[in-house]
């Protein structure tokens, strides 16, 4: 099953510089240093989304696929002073993001407070607020959807990434952080158009 899911994240992303696929006997991956194979962020299943909502949460999860693919996003992170890896290089936690295959559950809710998204830890799911969400581009969605996406624990190697609790000096160098720094700088929108958005390769 996973050998399939592989298979099919490699066809998906056959245009992109991914690498060779791996032989059907590689399993299981290496926890340290997963090196083979291309990823697959999912975001299911969707609870209380709009048909409007839910076109742009689509159109999120592509995005999130082609950011972690990319170039702009290697060249970004692998330059970032990244902290609280769990003692992976720059470079490591690139190869294990854009390696890992993980959907997590992702329910709409509405709450007036300044809360663009949540996760209940021990939880996977993705609470997305729709004071923020609704209106918001696919970029912006991707962003806060990816960052949520890093902190869950994949079943291959357990890792999930943390930060501070609270806004400090440090805590835009986390990975969840560094990621939507690395969406604002690769993830562009056509003006005041919420599909029409693409990653800068
Ligand atoms: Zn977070």
């Amino acid at each position: 099953m996973i050998t399939l899911m592989l298979a099919l994240s490699s066809a998906t992303f056959a245009g992109s510089k991914a690498k060779p696929t791996p032989s059907q006997d590689q399993m299981p991956i290496p926890i340290e240093i997963p090196t083979t194979g291309v990823g697959h962020v999912g975001f299911d299943p969707v609870k209380n989304y709009s048909a409007k909502d839910l076109a742009a949460l689509r159109k999120a999860e592509v995005l999130s696929n082609e950011l972690l693919q990319s170039q702009c996003f290697s060249d970004f992170m692998i330059k970032r002073a990244l902290i609280q890896t769990g003692g992976k290089t720059p470079m490591q936690v690139v190869e294990h993001l854009k390696t890992r295959n993980l959907t997590v559950p992702v329910t709409m809710y509405y709450s007036r407070k300044n809360v663009v998204g949540y996760r209940n830890v021990g939880s996977p799911i993705v609470y997305t607020n729709l004071k923020f969400h609704a209106g918001s581009t696919a970029c912006a969605r991707a962003s806060n959807l990816t960052h949520e996406w890093s902190h869950v624990p994949d079943e291959t190697t357990g890792i999930g990434y943390g930060h501070d609790y609270k806004a400090t000096r440090q805590r835009p160098y986390s990975v969840p952080y560094s990621i939507n720094a690395a969406f604002d700088k690769c993830c562009v929108c056509a003006p005041k158009s919420i599909l029409d958005c693409t990653i800068v390769q």
